[in-house]
C-alpha cells in the first residue's frame, strides 16, 4: 500500500529555529513549524498535526509501513536518476519514453584496410564498401563500444539494450514501451 505519492511528495513542516531573548538575558533557540510559502503553522494545526503524526508512529505497523515507503522512494529515486541520464520525457499518461538511440557515426580512415563486425546482424563491414560505421557507448544500458553496420542495426542494438535494462529493473509499467519501429 502507497500512502504517499512518492512523485507528489512535497516539504511539509520544515523545523525552523527560532532564537528568544528572554527579559532576563536569556538567549533559548526554540523550533517552529513552517508550511508552504512560509506561513507558521498555528498551535491547533500544529497540534492536529503532531497528534496525528504520534498516532502513526505509535501504530505497530508503523515499521512495515516506513520502510514500504522508503523503498518505493529509493526505486523511484534510482529511476529518475537513470531517466535523466537516458533524456527520457514525461508523457501525457505520466509514463517516460523509451529511450531514444544515441549512437554515434563514425567514419572509416581511408589509410589501411580494415572493418568493422556489425554486433546486430553479424555482418562485416570494411572500408572498401562504404564510409561509415556506427558505434554505441552507454554505461546505463551496459553498452561498451557496441558497434553496427547502419543505423538501423544500431537502433536494434540500442532499443534491445533498453528493453532488457527496463524489464530487469521492473520499469516496465513507467515507460513506453512502443519504440515507434516500422
Ligand atoms: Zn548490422
Amino acid at each position: 500500500m502507497g500512502f504517499v505519492d512518492v512523485r507528489k511528495k512535497q516539504l511539509f513542516l520544515n523545523p525552523e529555529k527560532i532564537t528568544i531573548t528572554e527579559d532576563n538575558g536569556e538567549v533559548k533557540e526554540l523550533y517552529c513549524f513552517v508550511g508552504q510559502h512560509g506561513y507558521i503553522y498555528q498551535k491547533e494545526e500544529f497540534i492536529e498535526v503532531l497528534e496525528k503524526a504520534m498516532e502513526f508512529y505509535n501504530r505497530p505497523d508503523a515499521e512495515e509501513l516506513i520502510e514500504k515507503q522508503n523503498d518505493d522512494q529509493f526505486f523511484w529515486w534510482g529511476m529518475q536518476h537513470a531517466i535523466h541520464y537516458l533524456n527520457c520525457e514525461e508523457t501525457n499518461d505520466g509514463k517516460y519514453t523509451f529511450p531514444k538511440p544515441d549512437f554515434k557515426k563514425k567514419k572509416f580512415t581511408q589509410t589501411r584496410n580494415w572493418s568493422v563486425k556489425c554486433n546486430w546482424c553479424g555482418k562485416k563491414v570494411s572500408n572498401t564498401e562504404q564510409e561509415h560505421y556506427f558505434t554505441l557507448n552507454n554505461t546505463e544500458l551496459g553498452l561498451s563500444m557496441e558497434r553496427a553496420c547502419t543505423d538501423v542495426c544500431a537502433t536494434h542494438i540500442w532499443n534491445e539494450s533498453a528493453s532488457n535494462w527496463i524489464f530487469a529493473r521492473g520499469y516496465e509499467k513507467y515507460f513506453v514501451m512502443d519504440k515507434g519501429e516500422s
